[in-house]
């Protein structure tokens, strides 16, 4: 498993739930039990945001969509 996010910064002080879940081993965007990892960019990612597989897979796709559509 990747490396967890660093509970010590500022984030996890004021939302101290999202430490919980990450202390659980649970996504901290979806609260959902964390998935494997397909590569080594997406750990990296977990180890920033603690969001898992499929969040970070969603976030990314909406972005490629976002583009695709740009009217330019
Ligand atoms: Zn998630």
């Amino acid at each position: 498993m990747p490396l967890p996010p660093d509970l010590s910064k500022p984030i996890f002080a004021m939302m101290p739930e999202l430490a919980d879940r990450i202390i659980r081993g649970e996504c901290t965007y979806c609260a959902n039990p964390l998935t494997p990892f397909t590569d080594e960019l997406s750990k990296k990612e977990y180890s920033v945001s603690g969001m898992c597989q499929s969040c970070q897979d969603r976030i990314y796709a909406d972005c490629a969509e976002e583009e695709d559509n740009a009217p330019w």
